[in-house]
């Protein structure tokens, strides 16, 4: 089964502040409304390599939804992706409302999942719902969001799943 890999906007690509001289600093449009956002055109690059050498696909999780291909994709050099329905209305008590979304989702295929906003109860929520298996969160910190460093602990994880298939 090829592993996923969840991506999220606000906080991860969109961090709090730009980060450097090659950030955009631009308007996004969802739902009709105008965000501010700053993105990195080299993350999507990153993204794809990464998804690129570890066998995994690239989609999106984040309350951006389709928007997100249209709105954010392009600015920063990502092509198309499937969309998570995370603003699907399905909640759990104590959890964050993309979390049951995301586990209906996976159908048991492995993931890793860029995100700023997840807790302890998400990864209890996730551990034992009979929909996932091996799963690794990567917490990104939003004032900074996603770094080079994500990107790596998410290729080790990826790269283990392969050893452990042998
Ligand atoms: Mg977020």
């Amino acid at each position: 089964m090829r592993p996923l890999i969840l991506l999220d906007v606000d906080g991860v690509l969109n961090p709090w502040h730009r980060q450097g001289p090659d950030w955009l600093s631009v308007t996004a449009v969802c739902d009709g409304v105008a965000y501010p956002v700053v993105l990195n055109p080299e993350h999507g690059p990153l993204l794809l390599q990464l998804a690129h050498e570890t066998g995994a696909e690239l989609v999106w999780a984040t309350t951006w939804a389709e928007h997100a291909n249209r709105e954010i994709g392009p600015l920063v050099g990502l092509p198309e992706l499937p969309v998570i329905p995370v603003n699907s209305g399905t909640k759990a008590p104590h959890v964050h409302p993309k979390t049951p979304p995301v586990a209906a989702y996976v159908n048991r295929r492995p993931f890793v999942w860029f995100d700023d906003d997840l807790e302890r109860a998400d990864r209890l929520y996730l551990k034992h719902h009979e929909n996932v298996d091996r799963f690794r969160i990567i917490d990104v910190g939003p004032r900074k969001g996603l770094r080079e460093l994500h990107v790596e602990q998410a290729a080790a994880w990826l790269t283990s799943l392969h050893e452990e298939d042998l």
